[in-house]
């Protein structure tokens, strides 16, 4: 291979452009390594990509396509690379295209591998969303329960929630007394018991 100097530095190369032909160093190859900088930039290779248009079947139901991609290729690239294939030889193209296909793979590979990830921090994000929604739910005291809480840490206050208690309970005087003996011969048998 013979070696020339790069079209934009003196670096010495031997890999030239698959549109122009000029050379190019390892610092002026474009977007793709096998074309310079020139004919493979980030604006001669713009795509643009949109999601399928939506259709409407017989009963009016409307689907959106957002999974189908439909690419337009707006970049001077795809207008100059057919020609530069359409003037390779026979084993230039069949190592373009060998090269190509593993580019693909390899493409296609991290992709997939990038999904996987997504969708793994995707099930977390949902899971954390679900426990959030459940906590908020089921397990935060309401304001009621604060109140009461906190009024309740007063002597007095207890007494006073006892006394509604027994009130609600509709309780006679006498079976109150009954009860309230009953629990202290309990605790004292317990005393006892354990002394
Ligand atoms: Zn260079
Ligand atoms: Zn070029």
């Amino acid at each position: 291979m013979p070696m020339v100097k790069c079209t934009w530095c003196e670096t010495e190369t031997a890999s030239f452009c698959a549109i122009c032909a000029r050379p190019f160093c390892r610092e002026h190859h474009g977007t793709d390594d096998d074309f310079c900088q020139e004919c493979s930039s980030e604006e001669t290779t713009k795509l643009e990509v949109q999601s399928g248009s939506p259709t409407t079947d017989e009963e009016g139901i409307v689907t959106e396509h957002e999974d189908v991609r439909v690419l337009r290729p707006v970049g001077e690239f795809f207008v100059t690379t057919p020609g530069a294939i359409a003037n390779m030889s026979d084993a230039e193209l069949e190592r373009f295209y060998n090269r190509y296909t593993m580019l693909v793979k390899d493409c296609e590979q991290a992709l997939d591998r990038h999904r996987i990830v997504r969708s793994m921090i995707s099930m977390e994000s949902e899971e954390r969303q679900r426990h959030k929604i459940h906590v908020d739910k089921y397990c935060q005291p309401s304001t009621k329960r604060v109140a009461k809480a906190v009024a309740a840490s007063s002597e007095d206050k207890k007494v006073e929630i006892l006394a509604a208690f027994i009130k609600r309970s509709g309780l006679t005087k006498e079976k109150l007394l009954e009860l309230i003996n009953k629990k202290r011969g309990q605790t004292n048998g317990k005393t006892t018991g354990n002394a």
